[in-house]
């Protein structure tokens, strides 16, 4: 039986996909190329088509012996996601009803969801573990919460058990360096910092008056390969008949802004122009995470997560691939 992965050509699904081929799993790729890359899926059946398509879902569904899925597909910019809240409720909840309505018809009973930190809003208390308050800032998170929802609700009903990853910050790429981080526009740290030193440009820094240790803002950043490991746990415990649940996926140290620039100057062992600019909307002070749960639940330990790691292995990828997969 193959593992449906949705979005599986971006940029956390390639990696999750990569990890799962490792493992000798049958992996069927969905993915409708919007902003994934069909480069970056290394193996598995790629089918190029849409979730909300609903004769290409119920074709895809029909024709193979699914065992579960893992879904990412969505749109994921926070910034957009408040200019167009309409594209993030079709494509995000919308495009999960389409899903879940499949795997209903189909007696598929595993799902692990890609979520976010996104859906907690502003911090109460830090380290936010998985129970604290989720009041979301951005339509972006408040759509990633609505289908966090309707997973319960399916579970309940419908017998679907779920895994909710909500992520911290997503950062580097696998060692190989044949996949890694590519959006376009790029509106992430790590990799803005990177392109910056490629193109000697200069990299801005969203504020420098939030009160923090050097008044920048601190995250919590978490290597795409961990996180990558914590989907493959995720899906044996499915297996495993544990039920449904929600994992933080953070490595609980913060870096700020700037410690990040200071830690990429000193692994290309070159400068990097920085300079401060405003602060940009919705962006709390600090997002640090408890990954205790996970730890304790699933044996979850990050391996990849210092920075210095995340910094190299994201520079290997940019340098291999200067212009993107194109
Ligand atoms: N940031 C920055 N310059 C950039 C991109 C991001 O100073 O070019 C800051 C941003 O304000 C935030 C942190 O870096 O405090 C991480 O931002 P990112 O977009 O990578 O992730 P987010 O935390 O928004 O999910």
């Amino acid at each position: 039986m193959a593992i449906l992965v949705t979005g599986g050509a971006g940029y956390i699904g390639s990696h999750v996909v990569k990890e799962l081929l490792d493992n000798g799993e049958e992996v069927l790729v969905l993915d409708n190329l919007e902003t994934g890359h069909k480069e970056a899926v290394l193996g598995g059946k790629l089918f190029i088509g849409d979730l909300r398509d609903e004769k290409f879902l119920t074709d895809l569904f029909r024709k193979n012996d699914i065992e579960g899925v893992i879904h990412f597909a969505a749109s994921s910019l926070v910034g957009e996601s408040m200019k167009n809240p309409y594209k993030y409720y079709e494509n995000n909840v919308y495009g999960t009803l389409c899903l879940l309505k499949q795997m209903v018809a189909h007696r598929v009973h595993k799902i692990v969801f890609s979520s976010t930190a996104a859906t907690y809003g502003d911090p109460v208390e830090i380290p936010i573990k998985e129970d604290h308050p989720t009041n979301p800032t951005n339509t972006y998170g408040e759509t990633k919460l609505a289908m966090e929802n309707m997973f319960k609700w399916f579970s309940r009903i419908h017998h679907i058990d779920y895994i909710s990853l909500r992520y911290f910050n997503a950062a580097g790429a696998d060692q190989s360096g044949r996949i890694g981080e590519w959006h376009e526009p790029e509106t992430h740290l790590i990799p803005n910092i990177l392109r910056a030193a490629l193109n000697k440009d200069t990299v801005k820094i969203f504020g420098d008056d939030y009160p923090t240790r050097d008044g920048t803002c601190i995250r919590d950043y978490i290597h795409v390969t961990d996180l990558a490991e914590a989907h493959i746990l995720a899906f044996d415990y499915l297996r495993r008949g544990k039920g449904s649940n929600i994992f933080n996926l953070g490595s609980q140290n913060g870096f700020t802004v700037k410690e990040v620039i200071e830690t990429a100057q000193l692994v290309l062992g070159k400068e990097i122009k920085a300079e401060v600019a405003p602060r940009r909307e919705g962006d709390p002070a600090v997002l640090i995470a408890s990954s205790e749960r996970i730890k304790e639940e699933l044996g979850w330990q990050p391996k990849y997560s210092h920075m210095e790691t995340i910094i190299d292995t994201a520079w290997n990828f940019i340098k291999k691939h200067p212009n993107g997969y194109s």
